[in-house]
């Protein structure tokens, strides 16, 4: 189901755009509240924007107020990937995809119980897909 995998940055650059490929590429995060699925609830399947692997499902999804996607946990405990990074003075965990090694967000441990993960995902990293009625 995944698209084929780029291999450079401009093939990379050619599929995502300016902006994307500076979020999944380049480790970049979009601004609060300017991304398309911060305040989006409907039923259905988020998918990478990198390479179309299904990486979330709405039902993990919660309103934070943070003004990026929040999720639970990923589709399965091998959707994404974790890297330490210490950039920016902090010590986050990067999350990223784990089929095309695309960035995504972070992952923060101030989520709702029981699980209280967070997934804080950027919306240009992911393309909603809703559930086909019936
Ligand atoms: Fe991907």
């Amino acid at each position: 189901m995944a698209a084929s995998i780029p291999q450079t940055d401009a093939e990379w650059r050619a599929r995502l755009g300016p902006f994307a490929f500076e979020v999944l590429r380049r480790q970049g995060t979009e601004r609060a509240f300017t991304g398309v699925y911060w305040n989006h609830f409907q039923p259905g399947l988020y998918r990478c924007a990198g390479c179309e692997t299904a990486l979330f499902r709405s039902e993990s999804k919660f309103d934070h107020g943070c003004g990026w996607p929040a999720f639970q946990e990923a589709l399965t405990a091998d959707t994404v990937t974790f890297v330490a990074d210490d950039s920016y003075g902090m010590r986050r965990i990067e999350v990223r995809c784990r089929t095309c090694d695309s960035h995504l967000g972070h992952v923060f441990d101030d989520g709702p119980p029981p699980l209280r993960t967070r997934f804080c995902i950027n919306s240009v990293c992911l393309t909603f897909v809703p559930d086909s009625p019936g």
